[in-house]
């Protein structure tokens, strides 16, 4: 489903990504991993279109989208939960959750993905009237996951799900990532520095260190995988 080649990218001058290449099919979780810096917001930029790629190949279900626009990409279904959720804290939950309906297709599906969303995340349901800021953290973060399933994508990429929330948190939303790929064949992109997490919830895995993917492998070969043991797990 999607495929990246050769994928360079990076900020002025300063390039960041170095010939990056990985591949995702349907229904998959696949995770980038990496320690802070290493690139991965980066190569969620270049594959959103956030950030034009210098060079390389981005090819999604057939179609070249590398240098393609935003709002091209994500018509062509790939759904972003951006690191740090970034919603819109003075709105309600509700208003929120309308924003991921950005198409046609979508804004006449709304009511249907809400009620589907309330499934996913009951909670959400009871503070569909409540100010988005006045969540707790994983609350907030159910908000931005729950936004983007309204967007009713093919890909969804969850950019560090786990930054600032607590690990029970954590794990019910990468068990609905799961149940997701499981049940819908939604593709999952989970990026991810905590790697004890990532690789708790993906089929495979990408190691990225300084720009470049270092390793890859299904997950039980990353965790048994010796650098990663040691740099990554603390074992
Ligand atoms: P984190 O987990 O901290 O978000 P990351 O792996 O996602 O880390 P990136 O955010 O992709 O890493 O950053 C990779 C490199 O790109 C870093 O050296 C960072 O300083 C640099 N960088 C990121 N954004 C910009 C920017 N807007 N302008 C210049 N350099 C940037």
């Amino acid at each position: 489903m999607l495929k990246v080649e050769g994928l360079n990218a990076g900020y002025g001058a300063v390039n960041i990504l170095w010939d990056v290449g990985f591949t995702l099919n349907d229904g998959e979780i696949v995770a980038i991993l990496g320690s802070n810096g290493a690139g991965k917001t980066t190569m969620v930029r270049a594959i959103t279109g956030m950030l034009k790629p210098s060079a390389g190949s981005v090819m999604f279900n057939g179609q070249e989208l590398a240098k393609k626009s935003s709002r091209f990409i994500l018509d062509s279904g790939i759904v972003q939960v951006p690191e740090g959720r970034q919603l819109f804290t003075d709105m309600t939950v509700l208003e929120n959750l309308q924003m991921g309906a950005f198409s046609k297709e979508t804004k006449a599906n709304f009511q249907k993905n809400l009620e589907r969303s309330y499934e996913w995340f009951p909670k959400l349901k009871e503070r569909a009237k409540q100010a988005a800021g006045t969540l707790s953290g994983g609350e907030q973060q159910m908000v931005a996951v729950a936004r983007a399933l309204i967007g009713e994508p093919k890909l969804l990429i969850l950019d560090e799900p786990s930054l600032g929330l607590a690990p029970n948190i954590v794990d019910d939303i990468l068990e609905v990532a799961k149940t997701l790929a499981r049940d819908t064949g939604i593709s999952v992109l989970l990026v991810e520095q905590d790697l004890t997490k990532a690789l708790s919830a993906a089929d495979r895995g990408y190691v990225v260190e300084n720009g470049r993917i270092s390793l890859e492998g299904t997950s039980a070969e990353l965790q048994a995988n010796e650098h990663v043991k040691k740099a990554y797990l603390g074992i």
